[in-house]
């Protein structure tokens, strides 16, 4: 029978304003208890630097051994039967520090409690949320590199561009539109919103308006309601914009112009940068501590 984790004095796993009840098997895993509330407390304070607090007040994790020795995958709850959203995560029981170090997994299904729960056709806005936001707010935090942040976008983002046959992000339901597409339409939201107010907001003002105005995973929204918070709370139309032009065209066509003008380049397995581009600031602004 899972317990509550022994996390040790002091450990409560209180993080943000959001009480975290993990519980995990000990024996079933190889790191240790201190370990794995350590991980789960990493995760949570770069979540909780993102939004400004913990998404919710209370969440359970419960971590499923299985084999290997690696953080394998996670599912987000908006209610685990009691009310309380439940996230689960399977860890292979061989798994060791590094694993947890470099794990992604146990951030991005916590960037899920921050986003109301939208039409299955829209699924594309929960998951890029989380898949473009995990890593920012972890290398706000020290917690990857700059390298690392962007050659996992320049690595990912071509997975979610329209291929042949595409209707658009509502109407296009593969893996690579799903995850990737709507990493991309983030990616095009934080980027306008930094352009357009000359660098004092971002796409992390916009997503703490949604949350502030009552839009956690326990709320379902339609995805107007939710870009349209987001764009009142940056006094902006840009993700309301956006998805008019993302949802039901093939859009955009191409993806190379953002790259180059960034000032990233993936040459011979690594990531280059490039000062002298045209916004090579911003790219730099990014992955800074706002
Ligand atoms: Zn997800």
């Amino acid at each position: 029978m899972p317990g509550h984790a022994d996390c040790g004095p002091g450990r409560q796993l209180e993080v943000g304003g959001g009480h975290l009840d993990l519980r995990f098997d000990a024996p079933a895993f190889s790191v240790s208890p201190a370990e794995l509330c350590d991980w789960t407390e990493q995760a949570a304070r770069a979540v909780t630097h993102y939004f400004g607090r913990f998404p919710v007040s209370q969440v359970r994790i419960v971590l499923r051994p299985v084999e290997g020795d690696r953080v394998q995958t996670g599912t987000t709850y908006p209610d685990g039967g009691d009310g309380v959203p439940l996230i689960t995560v399977q860890l292979g029981r061989r798994a060791g520090m590094p694993a947890l170090q470099r794990d992604w997994v146990m951030a991005h299904e916590m960037v899920h409690l921050a986003v109301p729960s939208v039409p299955r056709n829209s699924h594309w806005l929960e998951e890029g949320i989380a898949t473009y936001v995990e890593p920012v707010s972890r290398i706000q935090l020290g917690q990857i590199s700059a390298q690392k942040f962007w050659g996992d976008l320049l690595l990912g983002i071509p997975k979610g561009m329209p291929q042949s046959g595409d209707r658009g992000l509502d109407q296009t339901p593969t893996w690579g539109r799903t995850y990737w597409g709507g990493a991309l339409f983030c990616l095009l939201a934080d980027i306008e919103i930094r352009q357009r107010s000359q660098g004092r907001k971002s796409l992390r003002d916009a997503l703490r308006g949604v949350l502030s105005a009552g839009g956690s995973i326990r709320d379902d929204r339609t995805v107007i309601a939710v870009l349209a918070a987001a764009d009142q709370a940056i006094g902006m139309s840009v993700l309301t914009d956006l998805y008019t032009r993302m949802a039901a065209h093939p859009a955009p066509e191409g993806i190379d112009w953002l790259w180059g003008r960034l000032g990233v380049s993936m040459q011979q397995g690594q990531v280059v940068f490039d000062d002298t581009a045209e916004w090579a600031a911003l790219r730099r602004s990014m992955t800074q501590e706002p």
